[in-house]
């Protein structure tokens, strides 16, 4: 069946046709067959160079073989067992390894997870009820952070999804971005926060990337408040480098959650930090987290594989920051002076706005009109990307000089 037939069939049998909203692109979505490296083949047999690579996971590209193969291994021996595996201890030593915020680690399935549990633990530890979060930070689609942004700094929050409760939202206050002087305000007026929860990058609107001493400030200040600092590192971990955006800027934070490029590519989450923090997780602590397939041994088989594979190349994080830096030095005067090209390692975005965007108030002031017609354009050419102005594109170990030359051709033609 071609993707127009299945897309029809599917609209009846599941909401908008999809699994997630995202993917339920305009008139429909394309169905793929295949992937390898940094193509994706459609069910309609053309084929695409990717630059969403999933929203972020494929650091190393679609089915690298060092992954498959460490998914094979354990494919042969079942993939589900619910009880401990000697993958666990091994993970968690490598990922504590690399982060100077991480002490103790608990695995899960997904970022979504991985938040809605360091909420509950920040809470848990401090005693206190609300959190911060930043206007057009996204956290996962549970009731806590999905809150409206674009309201004022100290206002309540309002619901951003239907069925959420007012009364539970007005738990979470919002920030702008690159904003200390909001923070500082913030904290200075309210004691009953516990926690400042940041995208260390806006990956969800972006990338917006922080001003100079932003997330320093913003440690700072939240330490002298006694508030609990969470970096959202569920894009950021192993995507800026090894250990992230807290090693990148210098920042430790006392919690993080880890997602997306840490599973390889299969279903994961994970939340860390402080040991006196952690060690408030249950069964060791009253912080109560559980779940079936959490730490399941082939999520862990292809993350150890991708982070082992991260330490025997060193010059990895260098050779994509290249490859974004190709795009950028490519495109047209004219491009550059009608839009923004942001970039930080392999994280770019053409914004459809003269100056890149600070924050999700000027985010939220580019072309979309624009940006779908380019988005278009660049599918046309044989390159997808990710379908919305306010979705960061990625690349991968996996991208070609040529593919880099097709997809810079795009913002040219
Ligand atoms: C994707 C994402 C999440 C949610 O992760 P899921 O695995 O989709 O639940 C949380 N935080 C950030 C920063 C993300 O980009």
């Amino acid at each position: 069946m071609q993707s127009r037939d299945l897309f029809a069939d599917a609209q009846t049998l599941m909401p908008g046709g999809v699994s997630s909203p995202v993917r339920a692109i305009k008139p429909y979505p394309f169905y793929t067959a295949r992937a390898e490296g940094s193509h994706i083949t459609t069910v309609d047999g053309t084929t695409l160079i990717d630059c969403c690579m999933a929203y972020g996971p494929l650091l190393l590209g679609h089915a690298h073989p060092e992954i498959k193969k460490a998914i094979a291994v354990q494919l042969d021996k079942g993939w589900l067992y619910g009880t401990p595996t000697p993958y666990e201890p091994e993970f968690a030593r490598l990922i504590t390894g690399d982060h100077p915020g991480m002490d103790m680690v608990r695995f899960v399935s997904s970022g979504s997870e991985a938040t809605m549990a360091a909420i509950r633990l920040a809470r848990g530890f401090s005693g206190k009820s609300d959190i911060v979060k930043i206007e057009g930070g996204f956290h996962g689609a549970h009731d806590a952070v999905l809150v409206k942004a674009g309201s004022g700094a100290t206002t309540m929050g309002v619901p951003d999804s239907a069925g959420v409760l007012p009364a539970l939202v007005a738990h979470t206050r919002q920030l702008p971005y690159n904003d200390p002087e909001a923070l500082e305000a913030l904290l200075a007026k309210n004691t009953d926060i516990a926690a400042l929860i940041i995208e260390p990058v806006l990956g969800n609107i972006g990338p917006v990337i922080p001003q100079d001493g932003y997330l320093k400030a913003v440690r700072e200040i939240t330490k002298a408040y006694d508030v609990l600092l969470i970096f959202d590192e569920v894009i950021t971990g192993y995507r800026l480098g090894i250990g992230g955006a807290q090693v990148k800027f210098g920042v430790r934070p006392d919690l993080t959650t880890l997602g997306k490029i840490i599973g390889g590519g299969l279903p994961i989450g994970a939340f860390s930090g402080k040991r006196e923090i952690m060690s408030l997780v249950a069964p060791q602590g009253p912080v109560y987290q559980a779940g079936t397939f959490s730490g399941n041994p082939l999520s862990l088989a292809a993350g150890i594989a991708t982070i082992r594979w991260l330490h025997d190349h060193p010059g990895t994080y260098a050779d994509l920051a290249e490859k974004a830096r190709i795009i950028d030095e490519s495109l047209p005067s004219e491009k550059k002076a009608t839009g923004s090209f942001v970039r930080i390692g392999s994280m770019f975005k053409y914004f459809f706005r003269k100056d890149a965007p600070q924050n999700y108030t000027d985010v939220k002031e580019c072309d979309t009109a624009a940006f779908t017609r380019f988005w278009q354009k660049m599918l046309d050419r044989g390159v997808f990307l990710p379908p919305s102005q306010f979705e960061t594109n990625f690349l991968s170990v996996a991208h070609t000089p040529q593919d880099l030359e097709i997809i810079a051709g795009g913002y040219i033609a």
